[in-house]
């Protein structure tokens, strides 16, 4: 039995089962070992004593000695408020009360000493303590704390029930001391050389009571590591173990149509990152593993050919594919595309989505089932229990973060074994999500555009500048191009959205009268068979305005619209505002984005603008969007659980998440069962970690 691990924590002493509840309840600690994970999230330092004179940054904790006078009560007739002078030899500065005012009042005795702790903050230009830390000083038995000390996350609830900051403190301290030297260790001893890490034992020490700033940061440093490395570990274990024990089809050969198309009939030359991302897939393919790979490539870096070339492939070595795409618009302009590119090859290739005939619906089944159709390109519709294939060795999934976990993996059981996956994304990826939040997929990039593309110029503008912004697209429109303008629909404020497109759909007939001009509307209300007509009309090039909401975020490609103007753009996400802004700058023209907003912005939503207009780069604007919102945000569909670090930040650790990846995938080459006696520590941490949750390691 692990002392650590398995002792309940009511058993220590100055616990019991009260206090147990509460802590179980507000930290989630249930052992030992759970209240040593509990970190402080910040550190005070009391090894010294200020001068009132040096005080010059808010914000920051001093400790003074001196004495305290001039103890004035406010707000008469009924006290609200009490301040003090505070004098040392240095200088004088203001403490202020606004709770506890009669004992105060009381509190203080003339030219005696009391040791003052607290955070200076600023008020009229000077610096003043609000309910400062207040201590009698008494030369004899005063002695300067240890160099830092820990606060720790409390509840209202916890200190009602004695179980403030100092309190747990205590307990940690009590802990530390009955374990002094015993903790035992987890990483492997060569990892801790390695990286000059602390033992487990002193790391756990000095995170809760630090020698100095130094220890502290070495502490903090072998704890991240730990977090970290148990997190590698089980993404690439579970990747082994995938890989080992899941048979793929082997695709072996470059066959007929997958040559006869990239020696005849490439409608333009691949980029250098597109033959390199097909050669990392083929390679793959024919390795016999299972592929589970993300592509992820900007708007407009042509994933749709690579996807098409990948397909040609599966369809070489005699099996079936199928194209998934998030909506009906996408799976139509997919196979559109698709069907262009195959012009020329002997290729069968069928649509279903919602509006797919019941007859045409039968047909399609039995075609899919005989294997006479080798490509079927669809929606959601695709995932549907009657549809059957004959042998499906590949599925390609477009824009994967509107697709749910389950989803993708119910085209598992659409095969004898599970065909290989490409996830195929335009929503740039931070490189630190990359290796944790997909840890345990393989990962191709297209990070280069198709040659002769312009930047799309980016302006933002408050609604007071609404006539610059008409005046701009009635000019385009005279060039002969096409314009989107796109408002917010959210599920939280529909209605008042619903009424936000009307209203600006009704004053922009009013700057655009027909018959001169013409506007098209999409929204995500309208039935799918208008919103189609209304599309159409703006693909044909019969509508000069199309007025929608987010419906038209992904995929839609018209190279003959040039300027993508979004309302209210302060209530998009960055990368929602990079997808749209991707919609331009399709075709030869130099293409516009206008990012409309009121005067006031949040500073987040400031930053968000800011950001659109200073870069193009979609990488840039994820690395933002990280920062600004956190990983759980930015992603959305996976568990969100899994991006929870204590100590590690993914917005700033991408260096560090590199070398504990590379070294944990080092070890796993080295002994992929952790069986070699240095590693048996890792492994029993690991296994008592992960118990619980359940494996996702399929479910990429
Ligand atoms: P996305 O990655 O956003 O899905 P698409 O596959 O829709 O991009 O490609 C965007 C446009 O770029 C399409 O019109 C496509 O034909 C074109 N395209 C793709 N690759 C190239 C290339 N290598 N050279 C020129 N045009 C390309
Ligand atoms: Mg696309």
């Amino acid at each position: 039995m692990n002392q650590l691990s398995d002792n309940k924590i009511e058993f220590l002493k100055g616990v019991g089962p009260k206090k147990a509840l509460i802590l179980q309840k507000e930290l989630g600690i249930f052992t030992f070992e759970d209240l040593l994970l509990c970190f402080p999230f910040r550190y005070v330092d009391k090894s010294r004593i200020h001068k009132a004179a040096e005080i010059n940054d808010d914000n920051v904790y001093y400790q003074l000695l001196g004495t305290v006078s001039k103890i004035k009560a406010h707000g008469a007739p009924r006290t609200n408020r009490i301040t003090a002078e505070f004098t040392d030899e240095s200088g004088i500065i203001e403490l202020v009360w606004f709770k506890g005012l009669s004992w105060i009042k009381t509190r203080f005795q003339p030219g005696k000493q009391y040791v003052i702790f607290g955070k200076a903050s600023v008020f009229n230009n000077k610096f003043n303590f609000v309910h400062p830390e207040v201590e009698d000083y008494n030369p004899d038995d005063f002695t300067l704390g240890e160099s830092l000390q820990g606060v720790y996350n409390t509840s209202e609830t916890m200190k009602n029930h004695g179980l403030g900051t100092r309190q747990i403190a205590r307990l940690v301290k009590t802990l530390l001391f009955q374990f002094h030297q015993q903790i035992p260790e987890v990483l492997p001893g060569p990892v801790l050389k390695q990286h000059g890490l602390l033992s487990r034992d002193e790391a756990l020490h000095h995170i809760h009571l630090p020698a100095d700033a130094s220890m502290l940061q070495k502490a903090t440093d072998r704890l991240k590591f730990e977090e970290y490395f148990f997190f590698q570990l089980h993404l690439l274990h579970n990747k082994l173990q995938h890989d080992k024990t899941i048979e793929g089809f082997r695709f072996a050969s470059v066959g007929q149509l997958f040559n006869t198309f990239y020696h005849k009939h490439l409608p333009f030359p691949l980029t250098n990152a597109q033959k390199r991302v097909i050669r990392e897939i083929r390679t793959d393919l024919g390795s016999g593993r299972q592929m589970n790979r993300l592509l992820q490539g900007d708007v407009g870096s042509g994933k749709t050919i690579v996807a098409f070339m990948v397909i040609l492939l599966a369809l070489d070595n005699g099996f079936q594919a199928a194209l998934m795409a998030p909506t009906e618009i996408l799976a139509n302009q997919h196979y559109s595309s698709i069907l262009e590119y195959a012009h020329d090859l002997r290729v069968s290739i069928a649509l279903l989505t919602g509006s797919t005939r019941q007859k045409e619906r039968q047909q399609l089944h039995r075609r899919l089932q005989d294997g006479s159709l080798q490509l079927l390109i669809g929606t959601h519709a695709l995932i549907e229990d009657t549809v059957i294939f004959d042998n499906l060795g590949l599925v390609v999934i477009d824009e994967q973060h509107r697709f749910g976990v389950a989803q993708r993996a119910r085209m598992y059981e659409k095969s004898s074994s599970p065909p290989h996956i490409l996830v195929m994304t335009a929503t740039p990826i931070p490189r630190t999500l990359a290796m944790t939040q997909y840890g345990d997929l393989d990962y191709s990039q297209i990070d280069e555009l198709p040659p002769g593309r312009k930047p799309v110029e980016t302006i933002h503008l408050y609604q007071s500048q609404r006539l610059r912004m008409i005046g701009f697209i009635r000019k385009q429109i005279q060039l002969g191009r096409q314009i989107y303008m796109v408002y917010p629909l959210i599920k939280e404020s529909e209605k008042m959205d619903l009424i936000n497109l009307m209203e600006g759909y009704e004053a922009l007939l009013r700057d655009f009268p027909e018959p001169e001009y013409r506007i098209c509307m999409v929204h995500g209300q309208m039935k799918a068979e208008d919103k189609d007509f209304e599309m159409q009309r703006f693909v044909k090039g019969q509508a000069h305005i199309m007025v929608a909401t987010t419906v038209i975020e992904v995929g839609v490609n018209i190279p003959n619209a040039s300027v993508m103007v979004i309302e209210h753009a302060d209530r998009f996400g960055l990368s929602q505002l990079h997808q749209l802004r991707g919609r331009v700058g399709r075709g030869a023209d130099q293409s516009y984005c206008i990012l409309m907003t009121d005067f006031k912005l949040t500073a987040d939503g400031r930053k968000r603008m800011q950001t659109m207009v200073e870069t193009n780069d979609g990488f840039k604007i994820a690395e933002v969007d990280l920062q600004l919102r956190g990983p759980g945000e930015t992603q959305g569909t996976r568990q969100s659980g899994a991006l929870e670090f204590k100590l590690g930040n993914l917005a700033k650790d991408e260096t560090l998440i590199r070398t504990v990846r590379k070294t944990v995938f080092d070890l796993l080459d080295r002994d992929n069962k952790l069986q070699q006696g240095e590693n048996h520590c890792a492994k029993a941490y690991y296994e008592k970690l992960y118990k619980k949750q359940f494996d996702w390691s399929l479910i990429g």
